[in-house]
């Protein structure tokens, strides 16, 4: 280690990178065997776009006008009342970095859940508050108001990842109404296209410190492009704003989004959805057939988390036939289980059929 190390901030001399679904297993891309993906929480599908190139020379604006209406018209709100970003992540890293004084403010956390609003916390040397859910994977609402000291932020993830339930909705209104006037309450919307019954979005007409964080990764076929909103009473969007860099959003990744979302291509989006849907419950079925694999959580997501005692085993078995699925074993509450990304029918199957082999060895 040089002595540049010492220089780093103090804070993040601690850290250690996000071990991202990719980094985990880079060299798979390398050769023989084609790698399959089911580790991310990525769709199967692609479409073709149109970029025109004309508009290159120029910076794009800050918040892409026709997008912003765009994703105005798909969630019925106002443009004022979005933020469009580098993927949900900016969002969430936005959050901290504009409402969170460091090192006294604090992000509550309800793990086990998504990784990322501990990571970007910590970046930002602001501390976390951890109340686990509940043994039912339900949210501790008494803990969660309890901890209510130095607390700037609540992230609540519902469909929650990796555990794929979704959080009572009277559980989520307690805790808002418990945090009115003291801290914001950020519900993760991540994967509500595949239950979208059960979005919590008309909590914004009632609640100005009620977040909602959506993104155009899992649904919509789009995590390569990195776009993901805020849903916010206008006072917060004007504050995130303020901390945004000044050209987020690439020109190119502005057209592309305003083409997903036309009313074709929301329709395709929908159909995918319910394929998806659909898919999931047949692999449910299948995996239920596996002796002592047992399905945990919910599947409100396009994901599956189940456990088995041979998890490590399983793991291994699956990277050596370039079967990547996603170790959750090491949260809070989750040993031995992982977490399958649903894919297109022909990967579903190829899955299936290692993991058959492997349970009858
Ligand atoms: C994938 C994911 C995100 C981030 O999505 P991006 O828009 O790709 O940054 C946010 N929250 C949850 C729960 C996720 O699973």
């Amino acid at each position: 280690m040089t002595k540049l190390f010492e220089l780093v901030a103090k804070h993040v001399q601690q850290l250690v990178p996000y071990a991202s679904a990719r980094r985990l297993f880079k060299a798979a891309d390398q050769d023989g065997q084609a790698p399959l993906w089911l580790n991310a929480n990525e769709s199967p599908y692609t479409s073709g776009y149109t970029v025109n190139c004309d508009v290159f020379n120029r910076y794009p604006d800050c918040q892409p006008t026709a997008l912003l209406q765009a994703y105005a018209d798909y969630t019925n709100l106002s443009p004022d009342n979005i933020l469009v970003s580098r993927g949900a992540d900016e969002g969430i890293e936005l959050l901290i970095r504009t409402f969170c004084n460091a090192p006294q403010d604090k992000i509550l956390i309800c793990p086990p859940t998504y990784g990322m609003y501990a990571i970007s916390a910590e970046t930002a040397n602001i501390g976390i508050t951890s109340v686990p859910l509940t043994a039912e994977l339900a949210l501790d609402v008494t803990a969660i108001c309890a901890a209510e000291q130095d607390i700037k932020l609540v992230f609540i993830c519902s469909p929650n990842n990796p555990t794929g339930n979704l959080m009572s909705p009277a559980d989520i209104l307690s805790v808002v109404q418990h945090y009115q006037d003291k801290a914001l309450v950020v519900l993760d919307e991540a994967y509500i296209e595949f239950t979208p019954q059960a979005t919590q979005q008309a909590l914004l007409n009632d609640y100005p410190h009620v977040v909602i964080l959506r993104t155009l990764s899992k649904a919509f076929s789009l995590a390569g492009l990195r776009c993901g909103f805020t849903l916010a009473h206008a006072d917060v969007i004007a504050s995130l704003l303020k901390v945004i860099a000044p050209y987020p959003i690439s020109a190119p990744v502005a057209q592309i989004v305003q083409q997903a979302l036309t009313p074709a291509g929301l329709q395709t989006m929908r159909t995918r959805v319910s394929e998806i849907n659909q898919a999931k419950q047949q692999m449910v079925a299948q995996l239920q057939t596996f002796p002592s694999v047992s399905i945990v959580g919910g599947q409100s997501g396009n994901y599956i988390l189940f456990r088995t005692p041979r998890a490590a085993q399983l793991m291994q078995a699956l990277v050596v036939e370039k079967i990547f699925i996603r170790d959750q074993s090491k949260q809070l509450q989750l040993s031995n289980c992982l977490r399958i990304t649903i894919g297109s029918s022909a990967e579903n199957a190829r899955l299936m059929t290692a993991m058959s082999r492997f349970f009858e060895e």
